[in-house]
């Protein structure tokens, strides 16, 4: 790609989320995602072309050295910041605009910086043999969510060691008017490793999307059987599952608000192959074991510590940078609270990595490999099945800012109390 020569007929509109917009190169497989701002406020607007690029740089870092080595190096791709012609970004963005859904558009594209992140585009086979015009591939985007019932002891109402946040949610924003009408899907579904859970889990994402499923192009029941498979996939070792630790010990992996069959949700048979995707974003999930409310108190130490020596919040990489030595702090945080504030800051780290991972996206690009490429086309029936390849990848891995954990405090309780009401009218 070269920079000095960026034509905005070269580049269509290919998707959005809540802070950046993307873009896709008509031929090359690339995709520029440039980020988004409320008109309304002020303080997320881009400030100068300096800092929107040490903004982007700083989410290529925290992709780079934060999510990739906790996520698995054959799924992250970090991407490059890159510097566009101002002129380029602006007729862009005029291009663009027709294609953008309303309800996506209480938000502007950034014209200001020229700032983007340049990244492969994930809906394309990296590296594929059969990859010819006549045979598109086909590519699906899961955002699971949050895939295991917290078991820290901060805990204080019980329904959410029963009760998925995911599923609580749905109530709260059924009742917002975000979506009309509620998903049956439920992550633990996802992640329990069991096929015919999983095989159910995607079938209700797909009958009720909302923003958590995506299909680029499409066929189905057998594409259903394909996803579960490339989530189960792990490339490195031999299928073996694997409980993780605390859902051994705990035991519960099922949501009581899943709708699936008691009998299937009964059935032991889950474990998640290790190193498969949907493994790496669980364990990286699960960094938050305290959950939002045994963190709350460590947030508040670490918040009286930097009150009283702000120039800490630099040493102690509060925003950054999101190098080695971070990761360091999320890794080895001690495993009982000491008093210190490293283990307060270790735990507010790990927090926002956790996340990172409950808010990523998982994209499966699938490609069927004919057996030859059928010039002697008899009409025999086939009965040999299509033959997949995939590659699967995570995308949407920004770094979450510390100043959110006390939005994700007051979100919580609200969600919560919000279905103790509706499910428990009378207590
Ligand atoms: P969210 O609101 O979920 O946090 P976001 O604003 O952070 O979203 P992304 O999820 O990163 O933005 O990107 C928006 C959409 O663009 C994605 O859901 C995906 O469909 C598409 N997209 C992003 N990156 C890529 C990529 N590298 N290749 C292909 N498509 C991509
Ligand atoms: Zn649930
Ligand atoms: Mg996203
Ligand atoms: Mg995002």
């Amino acid at each position: 790609m070269e920079l000095d020569k960026m034509d905005e007929n070269d580049w269509k509109y290919h998707g959005e989320g809540n802070k950046s917009l993307v873009v896709s190169h008509v031929q090359h497989a690339r995709v520029l995602r440039l980020l988004k701002y409320s008109t309304e406020d002020a303080e997320n607007s881009p400030k100068t072309t300096d800092q929107a690029f040490r903004h982007i740089q700083n989410i290529v870092d925290y992709s780079q050295n934060v999510m990739k080595p906790l996520l698995g190096e054959k799924f992250v791709h970090n991407g490059e910041a890159v510097k566009l012609p101002l002129d380029f970004v602006r007729q862009l963005s005029l291009k663009v605009q027709q294609e953008r859904p309303e309800s996506r558009c209480d938000k502007v594209m950034d014209t200001l910086s020229g700032c983007a992140l340049c990244l492969p585009n994930l809906t394309q086979l990296s590296s594929c043999c059969c990859c010819r015009e006549h045979r598109p591939p086909l590519c699906i985007e899961i955002k699971p969510k949050c895939g295991f019932l917290p078991a820290s002891r901060h805990i204080t109402k019980d329904v959410k060691r029963k009760v998925c946040r995911f599923c609580m949610h749905q109530h709260f924003k059924l009742a917002n008017g975000k979506w009309k009408r509620l998903s049956r899907y439920c992550p633990l579904d996802l992640f329990s490793g069991n096929k015919q859970r999983m095989s159910l889990a995607i079938k209700h994402l797909i009958e009720e999307p909302q923003n958590n499923f995506n299909i680029f192009k499409v066929v189905l029941n057998e594409l259903i059987q394909v996803i579960v498979s490339a989530l189960l996939s792990s490339w490195d070792c031999p299928r073996s599952g694997h409980l993780r630790n605390t859902q051994l010990s705990e035991g519960r992996v099922t949501c009581e608000a899943s709708l699936l069959h008691r009998d299937l949700l009964r059935n032991g048979n889950h474990c998640l192959p290790k190193d498969c995707v949907l493994d790496k974003i669980l364990g990286t999930q699960m960094l938050d074991n305290l959950d939002i409310e045994g963190l709350s108190p460590l947030l508040k130490r670490v918040e009286q510590h930097l009150q009283m020596f702000p120039k800490e919040r630099c040493r102690l990489q509060m925003d950054g940078p999101y190098n080695a030595s971070f990761l360091e702090k999320v890794q080895n945080c001690p495993a009982e609270d000491d008093g210190s504030l490293e283990y307060a800051v270790g735990k507010v780290h790990q927090y926002r990595v956790a996340m990172t991972a409950k808010d990523c996206s998982i994209m499966v690009a699938i490609a069927t490999c004919g057996e030859d490429d059928g010039l002697d086309q008899s009409l025999e029936i086939q009965t040999t099945k299509p033959r997949f390849t995939c590659s699967v990848s995570i995308l949407d891995l920004d770094p979450k800012p510390y100043e959110s954990i006390s939005h994700q405090s007051r979100l919580d309780s609200k969600i919560v109390n919000h279905y103790l009401r509706r499910t428990q009218p009378n207590n």
